[in-house]
């Protein structure tokens, strides 16, 4: 875990900007009846840890409606958006030794979103039947 050289706070692990808090991310790619989970954890500032999970959300927003693994992608996703709701309190860098990751697009804007709304769209169909029918 890298320091900051005069308050000896956490920094963050990918640009050395403090504040910094430690946080975890996930990612689920679903197949069928497989399905794997990938975890980012460390300690980020405030704008890598927003860029990671927006990485992260964004890659289960795509892949992580195709199997039997749903469950875990809205897991993921809910844990995930916990996370970054507490590195996204914490004030901009004041100090960097490093460069920050790029911002990505905010996920409301993203295109990923098709992938819930069309699993949302999917389940509503398979629950309460197609109207008209
Ligand atoms: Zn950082």
């Amino acid at each position: 875990m890298p320091v900051d050289p005069v308050t000896e706070a956490p920094a963050c692990d990918v640009c050395g900007g403090t504040p910094a808090e430690f946080a975890t991310f996930r990612s689920v790619l679903a197949l069928l009846i497989a399905w794997q989970l990938q975890t980012r954890r460390g300690w980020f500032c405030r704008d890598c840890g927003v860029s990671v999970h927006r990485e992260m959300t964004t890659f289960t927003m795509v892949a992580g409606w195709w199997g039997l693994a749903f469950l875990g992608a809205l897991t993921a996703i809910a844990m995930n958006a916990s996370a970054a709701g507490r590195l996204a309190r914490l004030p901009a860098p004041a100090y960097r030794t490093g460069r920050p990751l790029a911002p990505r697009r905010p996920l409301s804007r993203s295109p990923a979103l098709i992938g819930p709304i069309l699993f949302g769209t999917l389940v509503l169909a398979f629950c309460c039947g197609v109207p008209g029918r």
